[in-house]
């Protein structure tokens, strides 16, 4: 299923589903439910609940696509997303050249930092560059994970029952903060810097554990291509390391870090500038799309 949040006709913040024909939403008061928000769905959310809003989705259809504002599928997230920083080989190494340091192809231990969303920007939504304070714009395709139901101390073998769905993200960055201040956080963390979309789709609808295709374009040009399979720390072993000790919510999200070929890993780098359009993309789950404002 995937899974939406938007917006109706009076402005009110719904979430609902994707019909099968992927062309129009079913509120899921449509399936009988009463859920205000995805955070509420994930919580409390039944096998029935899902059970009645699959049906619905298959033999319904609802507002057309075009008629509905969509927003990003988890808005205000109640907690920072934990991300994985350089969880690609190849990213791993852009990122040592580009920052001129030492890199001996040996990543012995996952980097874990996190990133403030006051607001995620939808699927369509411009990512304001914050060009007063900003020289050196970026773009990160990511695959994200969110947690279905508290974790802790799990193993590799029992990750799977712990995923909720997966999403997309673009883990904007401005370089120029995020090397300055040594930790990562305020430059990642600028508002608007987090778009993520169009949906969430649910555990059961993807292989486990996830063998994607993901890419990045900035104005048609493909920038970023890889496979969620060449993840240096996967999900399995990131869930299971980060909840023994660390207890992990519902609707945690987790961004699994991005491939090579992001801006700064050019020669001169390609950082993005107002009026760009960038379109990130993991396969099967979905691409989010978003002008440079
Ligand atoms: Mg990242």
């Amino acid at each position: 299923m995937k899974l939406v949040t938007f917006q109706n006709n009076e402005g009110a913040e719904k979430i609902g589903v994707l019909s099968a024909s992927g062309k129009t939403v079913i509120p899921v008061e449509e399936a009988g439910l009463d859920f205000n928000s995805m955070q509420e769905l994930i919580c409390r959310g039944s096998q029935e609940d899902f059970r009645a809003l699959s049906k619905v989705a298959g033999e319904k259809e609802g507002c057309p696509l075009e008629d509905v504002r969509m927003l990003a599928p988890i808005p205000s997230p109640a907690q920072d997303i934990i991300c994985l920083g350089i969880n690609y080989m190849d990213h791993a190494e852009e990122s040592a050249r580009f920052k001129k340091e030492e890199f001996n192809g040996e990543r012995p231990y996952a980097v874990y930092f996190s990133k403030r969303v006051a607001k995620a920007v939808a699927d369509g939504e411009p990512i304001d560059g914050h060009f007063d304070i900003v020289d050196s714009l970026d773009y990160e395709a990511e695959l994200a994970v969110i947690i279905g139901k508290e974790a802790s101390r799990v193993s590799p073998e029992e990750a799977a029952e712990y995923v909720f769905g997966y999403t997309v993200i673009n883990d904007v960055s401005a370089r120029n903060i995020q090397m300055r201040h040594k930790q990562w956080y305020f430059g990642k963390s600028l508002d608007g810097f987090t778009p993520m979309g169009p949906w969430i789709v649910t555990r059961d609808e993807i292989n486990w554990p996830p063998k994607l295709r993901i890419w990045s374009r900035v104005n048609g040009e493909l920038r970023q291509e890889s496979n969620t399979s060449l993840l240096i720390f996967d999900i399995p072993f990131v869930i299971s390391e980060l909840s023994q000790g660390m207890t992990l919510l519902p609707g945690t999200i987790i961004s699994m870090g991005t491939p090579a070929g992001v801006g700064m890993g050019f020669e001169p780098p390609k950082f993005l500038s107002s009026g760009d359009i960038v379109e990130c993309g993991v396969e099967n789950i979905g691409v989010l799309t978003n002008p440079v404002k």
